[in-house]
């Protein structure tokens, strides 16, 4: 699996109307594909590929408009949209203040995002390429660390 290299920080992106901005200032921890049902329907797409990394590296500009949402776990997370366009942006897991979770479609440049973790595999979709070097979970990870150990295996720290 080739791999173009991480591109220097700061990650900007934003929504599609531009009313919401924003800067991510770290290397990511992980590059994950999620193909859960929630997920699906929340992007509108077969899965949804999002960055990890910590949160007081990430600021943003633009009226958002948040929708909490309470997986099957119990946890919660919020899901942040423009407040304009409604373009989900990123989330904020309320059991990890640390964490922000990107969603890559909406970097300024997402060419370089390739997964190195798929999680929820048991409801992937028909022609979802899995590269052979990423960490593949049926389910849930019950812990995050196991998506930077994959980052960290492919990309080194
Ligand atoms: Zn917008
Ligand atoms: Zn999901």
């Amino acid at each position: 699996m080739h791999r173009p290299a991480i591109p220097p920080q700061p990650h900007t992106g934003g929504c599609l109307c531009g009313a919401v901005r924003y800067r991510f200032d770290a290397r990511p921890w992980a590059v994950n594909a999620c193909h859960c049902m929630d997920c699906k329907k929340l992007t509108g797409a077969t899965n949804l590929l999002m960055i990890l990394g910590p949160r007081e590296a990430f600021t943003h500009d633009g009226a958002t408009a948040r929708y909490r949402k309470r997986a099957d776990s119990g946890n919660e997370v919020d899901i942040v949209r423009c407040a304009a366009c409604g373009v989900r942006l990123w989330h904020e897991p309320a059991t990890a203040p640390q964490l922000v979770i990107v969603a890559v479609g909406t970097l300024d440049d997402p060419s370089w995002a390739i997964p190195t973790s798929h999680i929820f595999t048991r409801s992937v979709s028909a022609g979802v390429v899995i590269q052979d070097d990423a960490l593949v979970l049926r389910d849930g990870p019950t812990d995050r660390r196991a998506l930077f150990e994959a980052f960290d295996r492919i990309y080194g720290r």
